[in-house]
């Protein structure tokens, strides 16, 4: 027997060992185990098992034995690894490791363990008991095994007397054969932490019924595809649909993965999982500690619990009965993992369910254009839900040109038109509150100076990008790398007093809003001030208590929260997304758009959104009529035209290093040697300094390759980034269907 062992170097490459006898048994795919390894030890994971090796078997060393300390992969898993590696380009070694969370992956965290006591000998403990009665020495001993015939088996704790008990009586006891001791698990405490109350299943609306019937088919393998696209309407009852469906596949005795956008995974979400299921119910967010990962992994693992909620990573817990995945709003962007294996788990799960005979549930108000050509293609079954559960009107949503605006006053901050001002006037009239949107934090874009022209930009990033200036704590910091650099108080070429800052942020906004509406209770949410999740809540739940009336925030704020008494969103600046260097930009922005409009109204009272904008863009027109049909006809036949996705695939690469001149070379000759897999349905643009030119002293540069039939260029690209020689000081990153080309 042949095992193929992955080891944790990035080789992209297994080693054949040979299974000694008495693992024979023992060894499946995925078993972790230990490896000669030139002259030292490794810990891998076994793959695949075969009768040969393409090696000489004379030559082969055997491995030395299961890796006890480490879980093995799940079996299931394992295909959907092989998979990533190939598709995603990553080495096989980056595509498992995924498969674990790091926290099992690194036999750090030991499972919790206690010692199970038991008799080993009924009747000679009997016989003990009846000799030694009344023996004072050996009064505990005799307690102890009185106990265990009462009780059965437990940990020490169980049979301890009142006076406490000794471990030296256990000890003896063991030692003299009448008791004995295994090692067990410990039971785990459920986490109770979030108090629910139980909810009940809503009768479905015709549009749920429709949507949970194609559900059903599709558990029972009765459809031709087993991916259902939901696209239904904010507050169309997609949750609800979701929650029904996971009881279905329950029902059928399987489990369910939920994913959503990390930044949608709030208590509020949670706790509508929580009161319909329970315990049956583990949480994977991004805050548990090793050990608590560690724990719902075994949890999930072991089958104690059927559903498990989490941002991308959750898409790989350890079910093995596995009847439904839900991607909740498939369109986000965050489902895009940026470091190798650079997968998409909305594709991931559409493959995992594949693999695993699960149905596949893609959620959305705003579907991806790749979701919707898949649906038009036949692809995934498409079901609609255009109807309100809650017949709530849309909201009236304005769009206003500010280039109409009359110039303000001198000295007046620009960022409000005469228009939204009057509108949150009228909300805190009325004791209503008010969203004020703008995505870009901070207070200001960057800093320049009027007299000699001064820009101040991070020295070791792209000149496309400058600081982000933040007057509470006088810094300017870079938002590629982070630095971080006092502001100067005036020009450093120069002198000049007054340097200006050009592109308002949220803390400016809130400067300015302070100004003008007076007396008002106004609250801030962007990554600047909510240094943990803690200061998320606690804003979050002023606001909700009707303590706030006014909350400025980044796209922290613009997704899935419910605000009944907000009847007003301002969106400052609607245009700022679009002139992004990206083919996205347009959806990107469409998306944005839509889901800050629908925090307005989700009381009583209708809602109103005003769109501020300084262009006139098509994108803005359809957002304001929320028209997602008008929208994404646009958006596709702009992509259609133009050879972007979905109507073909792209691959990006990026060459990164701190020498210009050695990074455009290697590009170069990369580029080259693809060239000779180019046929005509592919478009290559040839490397190029990226949009962000330089991050970190790193220069960037850019290759696509885009279009259909790519099977054969992509191997040869993975061949190429993986096993050739890439020159000393140089990074190359393959980035298949890249979301941004940045
Ligand atoms: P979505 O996920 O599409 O935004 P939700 O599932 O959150 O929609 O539903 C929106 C609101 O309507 C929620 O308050 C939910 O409790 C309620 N709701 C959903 N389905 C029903 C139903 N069948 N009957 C009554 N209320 C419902
Ligand atoms: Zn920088």
């Amino acid at each position: 027997m042949i095992a193929k062992v992955i080891t944790d170097i990035s080789l992209d490459r297994e080693f054949d060992y040979l299974v000694p006898e008495e693992l024979q048994d023992k060894l499946r795919p995925g078993s972790a185990v230990s490896v000669p390894f030139g002259r030292s030890c490794r810990t891998g994971y076994v793959l695949s098992m075969a009768e040969n090796s393409s090696y000489d078997p004379a030559k082969l060393k055997a491995l030395n034995g299961i890796a006890s300390d480490r879980p093995a992969i799940p079996e299931q898993l394992i295909a959907l690894g092989r998979w990533i590696a190939g598709y995603y380009c990553a080495t096989q070694e980056h595509a498992i490791r995924t498969l674990l969370p790091a926290a099992v992956r690194s036999g750090k965290v030991k499972e919790k363990k206690y010692r199970c006591f038991f008799l080993a000998d009924k009747s000679a403990a009997e016989k003990y008991i009846i000799e030694n009665k009344g023996n004072s020495r050996l009064e505990k001993r005799v307690l102890v095994l009185q106990m265990m015939l009462r009780k059965g088996e437990g940990p020490r704790a169980e049979f301890s007397t009142e006076t406490d008990y000794s471990a030296s009586a256990f000890d003896a006891l063991c030692k003299a054969g009448l008791i004995a001791c295994r090692e067990e698990a410990m039971p785990d405490e459920f986490d109770n932490r979030i108090e629910t109350l139980p909810s009940a299943p809503l009768p479905p609306s015709p549009d749920q019924e429709k949507a949970l019937e194609q559900i059903s088919q599709i558990l029972d393998g009765k459809t031709s595809s087993h991916v259902q696209l939901l696209y239904g309407t904010t507050n169309s009852g997609k949750t609800e649909v979701y929650l029904q469906a996971i009881a279905k596949v329950l029902e059928r005795g399987r489990s369910a993965i939920v994913l959503v956008p990390e930044i949608s995974l709030t208590p509020q979400t949670v706790r509508r999982f929580r009161a319909r299921f329970g315990d049956k119910l583990s949480v994977l967010h991004s805050r548990l500690t090793d050990r608590e990962r560690f724990d719902e992994w075994n949890r999930i693992n072991s089958g104690k619990v059927q559903i498990a909620i989490g941002a991308r990573s959750a898409l790989f817990a350890p079910f093995n009965n596995l009847g439904l995945i839900v991607v909740d709003e498939e369109h986000d962007s965050s489902y895009k993992q940026s470091e190798s294996p650079r997968y998409h788990a909305r594709d991931v799960a559409v493959m995992r369910g594949k693999l695993e005979n699960a149905g596949v549930i893609l959620g959305s108000a705003t579907p991806s254009a790749e979701s919707l050509y898949n649906a038009r293609q036949g692809k995934f079954l498409l079901c609609r839900m255009a109807v309100q559960v809650d017949n709530k009107p849309a909201p009236l949503i304005r769009i206003v040109d500010r280039r109409l605006d009359p110039a303000p006053e001198a000295g007046m901050s620009n960022l409000l038109s005469p228009v939204l001002i009057h509108a949150v006037e009228e909300r805190l009239e009325r004791g209503e509150q008010a969203i004020l949107f703008l995505n870009r934090r901070g207070y200001a874009r960057s800093l320049c100076c009027p007299q000699c022209g001064y820009e101040a930009r991070c020295p070791e990033c792209s000149v496309n990008y400058n600081y982000t200036y933040s007057r509470s704590r006088e810094i300017l910091s870079c938002h590629l790398c982070g630095g971080v650099v006092p502001a100067p108080p005036a020009c450093p070429e120069c002198g000049f007093q007054e340097i200006r800052y050009f592109g308002s942020g949220t803390e400016k906004l809130e400067s300015c809003a302070r100004g003008i509406f007076s007396g008002a209770r106004i609250g801030r949410m962007d990554s600047d001030m909510m240094r943990s999740a803690d200061d998320y809540e606690v804003v979050l739940d002023k606001f909700r208590r009707g303590k706030l009336d006014i909350l400025i925030g980044t796209q922290m704020i613009a997704k899935g929260l419910h605000f009944p008494g907000v009847t007003l969103v301002g969106v400052v600046n609607a245009d700022l997304g679009l002139s992004m260097p990206d083919f996205r930009a347009q959806e990107r922005t469409f998306q944005m758009l839509t889901q800050v409009a629908g925090r307005a109204g989700r009381g009583d009272k209708r809602g109103e959104v005003i769109f501020q904008t300084t262009k006139d863009s098509d994108v803005i027109r359809f957002a304001a009529d929320l028209d997602f049909d008008g929208f994404s006809k646009f958006d596709l036949e702009f992509r259609e035209m133009l050879d972007y996705p979905p109507f073909t695939r792209l691959i990006a690469i990026f060459f990164k290093g701190e020498n210009e001149s050695a990074v455009a070379a290697y590009a170069a000759e990369f580029a080259e040697k693809l060239a000779v897999y180019k046929h005509d349905r592919l478009r290559i643009t040839p490397p190029a300094p990226a949009p962000v030119e330089k991050i970190r002293n790193q220069y960037r540069y850019l290759m696509t390759v885009r279009g259909n039939g790519l099977k054969t260029i992509r191997e040869a690209i993975r061949v190429l980034a993986l096993h050739h020689t890439v020159p000393a000081g140089i990074s190359v990153a393959v980035d298949v269907d890249a979301q941004h080309l940045m």
